[in-house]
């Protein structure tokens, strides 16, 4: 095939135990997925799960045991942290029913949803798409990929993320509003899921703000730390 320009290589991520890498097909993330965030975003109540996307090529991929960078973006003042565990899909598939999602399931990474939350706001306030506040370069940093058989009990695991050293966010997987295997049926009734695609599954609270220099520190147990600096 000849093309006018090079193509980029496909974005990727490393996976533990395993030298070939992940590649990565679309970023899924979910809205609003635990309870306490809903309720600190101003909404309450179990909603049907909702979806946004962002481009693959805005990971930041953190190989483990290193700090990743992400430049401060741009047209923002309100840069916020979102810790969330994510899916990574091993086998695609449609209208898959939660009984059987865990067999399209390859593994678990620790990712951030970096969020321009001024800017998210004005649309969300507009009527207008989240792809300015969301999918802006570099805004999903992700750390290795971890096999669904060494993650351990993921469902349970507790998530947290601290910047300087301190808590912002701290829960457990098993608050999720929507649970792994109910997202994926609702996302694949929606979507063909290929394999390669990314699931942001959503954050607990303490959402807030990062400013350029701090450190950020994604834990969920089981799964190797993501560390970035806001360059
Ligand atoms: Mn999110």
């Amino acid at each position: 095939m000849d093309y006018l320009f090079n193509p980029p290589a496909p974005a990727s991520v490393p996976v533990v135990g395993e030298s070939r890498q992940f590649p990565v097909q679309r970023i899924y993330c979910v809205g609003r997925n635990y309870e306490e965030h809903a309720k600190e975003m101003g909404f309450t109540g179990r909603e049907p799960p909702f979806f946004f996307l962002k481009p693959a090529n805005t990971l930041v991929v953190v190989p483990e045991g290193a700090t990743g960078s992400m430049p401060y973006p741009s047209q923002t003042a309100n840069l916020h942290h979102e810790i969330e565990l994510v899916v990574a899909i091993g086998k695609g598939g449609k209208n898959i029913a939660a009984a059987n999602a865990a067999q399209h399931i390859f593994g678990y990474a620790v990712g951030l949803d970096m969020t321009r939350r001024d800017l998210q706001n004005e649309m969300k306030k507009l009527g207008r798409p989240w792809c300015i506040g969301k999918a802006f370069d570099h805004s999903a940093p992700i750390g290795p990929i971890v096999p669904v058989a060494q993650a351990g009990d993921i469902e349970h695991a507790e998530i947290s993320l601290q910047v300087n050293g301190t808590d912002r966010q701290r829960s457990n997987v098993a608050k999720l509003i929507w649970n792994i295997a109910e997202t994926i049926e609702h996302l694949s009734a929606a979507w063909e899921l290929q394999a390669g695609d990314l699931i942001f599954s959503g954050t607990p609270e303490g959402v807030s703000a990062v400013v350029q220099g701090d450190v950020l520190v994604g834990q969920i147990a089981g799964l190797p730390d993501l560390k970035l600096r806001i360059g």
